[in-house]
């Protein structure tokens, strides 16, 4: 077939898993936890399954499981959102994102992403028709130059792509940045995504920002998350999109012809768990807390250089006093030679930065972690 979408490949999370698999390398590439959920959360979801909620769930997501999200975040960030026309579950924030993107972005309209950014945003601009601009940042400190960010807005301007705590650098917007996005906001007719998966895995002093606190972002802004990562549930794709009820009617125009709706028993489960457990969503920050800090003290003795990480499940380290590999080379030497599968961040980037930085995923057995240390200290 004569291909409609010849510079897309294959995804670089299923490209360094499947050698990891392939070479027997221990996996901190992928983003995804190795160990299992909480049983009790996959109990219920057999237990629903079983007792017959196996049917489509209503499009925009059971009304239990909305009414629990919008509580969730007037408690979290006294938000008033109305679970009825503002709240929509989607598959992932994979699906949230993309029928974010095919409702507002027209063909031939902008959107700005600040790279390294995360695989999926680049490719659902394009399949809208949209045209992406990108302000890159680059190692150590990845600071977003909110001017230059202005400087890309033009009349086609739609929409602004943002991600915090970010995929993979680790850092997280703070006041600052959220007072710049108030002057952008009050000059520019934009819209802004808010991919806010990791937000309940922020470490030290770091409290998440969720766009929406402020009320001048609130009315232009999507906030987008998901429950894969905060209940140790990729496989399970339950995400959402919160946005004022014109914005949420144009995404739910989108999401009822992709997917229509998300696994009934699934959204039950969460709805259930979230009710019986709330505490353990908020224990997820420092449960991968802990993790961070045992996988920097594993890498203390080695000759990477950890970049911060503020939040998320990723560690960056710098390897230029290894090799003068690029990033693409070393990751796949890693994995082939050293045993230890990372993420290099090129792919991110439309025209990489010659940053020697890689990532490894630190949602692992403590045991994981250690095994795969022992590899990369040797180096
Ligand atoms: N956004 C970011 C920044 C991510 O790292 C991920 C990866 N899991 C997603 C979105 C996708 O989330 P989901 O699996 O819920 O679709
Ligand atoms: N978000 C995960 C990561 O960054 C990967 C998800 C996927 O493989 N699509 O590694």
């Amino acid at each position: 077939m004569n291909s409609k979408f010849p510079h897309i490949g294959t995804s670089v999370f299923t490209v360094m898993s499947a050698l990891a698999h392939e070479y027997k390398a221990i996996n901190l590439s992928q983003g995804f936890p190795d160990f299992d959920c909480d049983p009790r959360l996959a109990q219920f979801a057999a237990d629903y399954s079983l007792s017959g909620h196996n049917q489509y769930a209503p499009m925009a997501g059971l009304p239990v499981l909305r009414q629990k999200i919008a509580a969730l975040y007037q408690k979290q960030y006294a938000l008033s959102y109305d679970w009825e026309s503002e709240t929509t579950i989607c598959i992932g924030a994979t699906e949230a994102l993309f029928a974010t993107i095919m409702a507002i972005v027209r063909p031939g309209e902008e959107v700005i992403i600040i790279e390294p950014a995360y695989d999926a945003y680049r490719p659902a601009i394009e399949m809208a028709g949209g045209k992406v601009l990108s302000h890159p940042l680059s190692a150590p400190d990845y600071q977003i130059d909110w001017l230059a960010v202005e400087q890309l807005i033009t009349d086609k301007t739609r929409l602004l792509l943002l991600n915090s705590p970010h995929n993979p650098t680790g850092k997280m917007l703070k006041h600052g940045d959220i007072e710049a996005l108030e002057q952008i906001i009050s000059r520019h007719p934009l819209f802004i995504a808010s991919d806010e998966v990791y937000e309940y895995i922020t470490f030290d002093s770091h409290k998440h920002l969720c766009l929406a606190q402020s009320p001048k972002l609130r009315e232009r802004s999507i906030i987008i998350s998901s429950f894969g990562k905060s209940l140790h549930t990729t496989g399970w794709k339950v995400g959402y999109a919160m946005a004022p009820e014109s914005i949420s009617t144009e995404i739910r125009k989108v999401h009822q012809y992709i997917t229509f709706s998300v696994a009934t028993p699934l959204q039950y489960a969460i709805n259930q768990y979230l009710g019986q457990y709330p505490e353990q969503l908020l224990a997820v920050g420092p449960m991968y807390e802990a993790k961070r800090n045992l996988f920097l003290e594993l890498m203390a003795g080695s000759r990477f250089k950890a970049l911060s990480c503020e939040g998320s499940y990723f560690q960056l380290m710098d390897y230029s006093g290894i090799s003068d590999m690029d990033d693409v080379s070393f990751a796949r030497w890693l994995t082939t030679e050293i045993g230890v599968a990372a993420i290099p961040l090129s792919p991110f980037y439309a025209s990489p930065p010659a940053d020697k930085v890689v990532r490894f995923c630190f949602a692992k057995r403590d045991d994981t972690l250690r095994k795969a240390c022992q590899r990369l200290v040797k180096i």
